[in-house]
C-alpha cells in the first residue's frame, strides 16, 4: 500500500505541529492515504537508510515495526525513525510550538549518496511523496531530492525568520511576531519606569523581517535591519543622536528592535544588542551631553521567540499548506513544488523560483509605515 512521508528539518517554527495535524487528518480522512511520520528531519531517514537498505531481513523487520508500531506507540519508540500515524496521535498538539516529530539539521544530506540512499529507502517503503517542512536550507535539500529522483518532494516554508522570499509568510511568522510584541510589552513597563532604553536582538537570519514585523505591531521606537547595511561608529552615533533628540522633546523610554542579521564596520563578535548598548552609553555620557545618566540595557531575546502558543494565523495558513500540499501529490501529472502565500492565495511554485519584487516593496513599506508611525 502506498503512503506520504511528512518531515520536518532545520529550525523549529510554530505552526509545525498544526501542520502536521492537518496533513494526517486530511490524509486519512479526506484521501484516504495512509502517512508515515518521520523523527528528527533528514536525519530520521539517513539512519533508517543506513540500517535496513542493504540488508533485506532489517527491511522487513522494518515494515512489520511501523505496521505495528501506529500512532503513540510509534511516538514513545525512540528506536523507530518512521512512525505511522493515525487520528489520536495528532490529538491536541494544534496550539503547542514545535515538533512533536522532531526537527534536526543533518551535514550528511549535502552529499548526493546520501541522499540517493534515501531515495532507495522511501522507494522500498512504498511512499509516492515526500513531504518536507522547514526552512531554506531544509527546502534546498527538498529540491535536490526532487532533481534527483522520480519522487514527489512538496516543500512546506516553516521559519519565523520570513527570510523566504517566494512567499508572503512563513509557519511560524505570525506566531514569533506575536511573542515579540508580548516581549517588548514587557520591557516597555521597566524601560518607562526607568527611564532607560532597551535595546532588544530579534532572531531573522539574514533579513529584517521580523524586527520589521514585530517593530510594527509593538510601537517599538526604533528597528535596525540589516538591508541598511553594515553599521559603523558614525551611524551609530547618528541613531543614538535620534534617540538623545526623543528625550529633549520629552520623550522618557525608548525600545530598540536590532536583527540578528546586522552587521557593524569593522566586524565584531559581540551580540548586536551589546554593541549598540557600548555605542549608544558611549555617545550619551558625552562631555556636555543633555543626557548622562540616560541607562541602555540590552538583551538577547534568543529562542523563547521559537516556541510558545501557535496563532490562529498560524493554524490556519498551516492547514491550508497541508490542503495545497495533497492537492499537488493528487494530480496524476502534478510534479513537485513548495506551497507558498501569495497575496492571501495559496499556490504551489516550483523550487528555486526568482525572489518576488512583491516581498522587497512589502519590507520597505512595513519600514517607512514605521517611521511615519513614530511620536519622535
Ligand atoms: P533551515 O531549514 O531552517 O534553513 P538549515 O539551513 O540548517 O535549516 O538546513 C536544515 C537541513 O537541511 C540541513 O541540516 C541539511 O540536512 C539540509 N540542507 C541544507 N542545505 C542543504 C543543501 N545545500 N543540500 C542538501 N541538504 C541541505
Amino acid at each position: 500500500e502506498q503512503s506520504v512521508a511528512v518531515l520536518f528539518s532545520g529550525g523549529d517554527a510554530p505552526g509545525m505541529n498544526a501542520f502536521l495535524r492537518a496533513v494526517v487528518r486530511l490524509g486519512l480522512n479526506r484521501e484516504k492515504i495512509a502517512v508515515l511520520g518521520i523523527r528528527d528531519g533528514y536525519r530520521g531517514l539517513v539512519r533508517t537508510a543506513r540500517a535496513v537498505n542493504d540488508d533485506a531481513e532489517a527491511l522487513v523487520r522494518l515494515k512489520n515495526d511501523i505496521a505495528t508500531h501506529t500512532g503513540r506507540a510509534g511516538l514513545i519508540s525512540e528506536q523507530l525513525h518512521i512512525i505511522q500515524m493515525d487520528h489520536a496521535s495528532v490529538s491536541g498538539i494544534m496550539g503547542k510550538g514545535g515538533t512533536i516529530l522532531g526537527s534536526a539539521r543533518c551535514l550528511e544530506f549535502h552529499d548526493k549518496k546520501v541522499r540517493d540512499s534515501v531515495i532507495k529507502l522511501l522507494k522500498s517503503l512504498n511512499v509516492r511523496a515526500l513531504v518536507v517542512v522547514g526552512g531554506d536550507g531544509s527546502l534546498t535539500g527538498a529540491r535536490l531530492l526532487a532533481q534527483e529522483s522520480d519522487l514527489r518532494v512538496i516543500g512546506v516554508p516553516a521559519t519565523i525568520d520570513n527570510d523566504l522570499q517566494f512567499t508572503d509568510m512563513a509557519l511560524g511568522v505570525d506566531t514569533a511576531v506575536n511573542t515579540l510584541v508580548w516581549a517588548v510589552d514587557h520591557f516597555i513597563d521597566t524601560a518607562r519606569s526607568h527611564r532607560r532604553v532597551m535595546v532588544l536582538e530579534t532572531m531573522g537570519r539574514a533579513s529584517g523581517d521580523l524586527a520589521r514585523m514585530a517593530g510594527l505591531a509593538s510601537g517599538a521606537e526604533m528597528i535596525i535591519t540589516p538591508e541598511g547595511g553594515p553599521l559603523n561608529e558614525e551611524a551609530m552615533k547618528k541613531l543614538a543622536a535620534k534617540i538623545e533628540g526623543a528625550m529633549t522633546r520629552g520623550r522618557g523610554h525608548a525600545i530598540v528592535l536590532v536583527a540578528e542579521g546586522v552587521e557593524f564596520d569593522p566586524p565584531q563578535k559581540r551580540n548586536r544588542a551589546y554593541v549598540l548598548m557600548d555605542a549608544f552609553q558611549q555617545y550619551f555620557q558625552r562631555a556636555g551631553a543633555p543626557f548622562q545618566d540616560l541607562e541602555v540595557r540590552p538583551s538577547v531575546l534568543g529562542h523563547l521567540q521559537r516556541g510558545g502558543h501557535t496563532t490562529p494565523g498560524d493554524c490556519i495558513l498551516a492547514a491550508r499548506f497541508a490542503d495545497h500540499a495533497w492537492k499537488t501529490i493528487q494530480q496524476p501529472d502534478g510534479g513537485s513544488g513548495i506551497t507558498a502565500l501569495r497575496g492571501n492565495v495559496v499556490e504551489i511554485v516550483p523550487y528555486g523560483e526568482p525572489d518576488m519584487p512583491e516581498r522587497a516593496a512589502y519590507s520597505r513599506e512595513m519600514e517607512l509605515l514605521h517611521d511615519a508611525l513614530s511620536s519622535w
